[in-house]
């Protein structure tokens, strides 16, 4: 069992032992990346925590494979984060990597995350586009259509 789900008290909903061998590698990811602290640690962890909400959102909303009360289940327990998947709901940002990048107060005055620009709106050259990460969380583009 993983951390967060021993911390919630109410015991998991039916349907949880299909998910859990997923969850639980993903935790294991997490758990290892933990402790180490450099910038590429936090966007492999930026990433791990990414995934993790996708694989929930998905197989929520897109695979109707959990029910209601094992989704809600697994966002109180903290294994998604509800604030980015209420994001995927909306037109645009369908692959919004993290909440940072939208945050405008947090990227020192630019409007958008250059991760937000789509590829073919850029004016950069190739190599450019190339080595583009974003700093919150290393992403390399994630605007809807990319
Ligand atoms: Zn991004
Ligand atoms: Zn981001």
């Amino acid at each position: 069992m993983t951390k967060s789900a021993r911390k919630s008290r109410r015991p998991p909903p039916k349907g949880y032992d299909e998910v859990k061998p997923t969850l639980d590698a993903f935790a294991e990811r997490i758990e290892e990346l933990s402790g180490v602290s450099s910038e590429e640690t936090t966007w492999k962890m930026f990433q791990l925590l990414h995934q993790r909400s996708r694989y929930i959102y998905e197989m929520y909303y897109r695979k109707h494979a959990i029910s209601k009360e094992l989704y809600d289940w697994l966002l109180k327990a903290r294994l998604g984060d509800p604030l980015l998947i209420a994001k995927w709901k909306k037109q645009g940002y369908e692959n919004l990597c993290c909440l940072r990048c939208i945050d405008t107060g947090s990227i020192g005055g630019k409007t958008t995350c250059i991760c937000r620009v789509p590829k073919g709106s850029m004016t950069a050259t190739d190599d450019d586009v190339k080595t583009i990460r974003c700093r919150p969380c290393g992403c390399r583009g994630c605007a809807s259509g990319d």
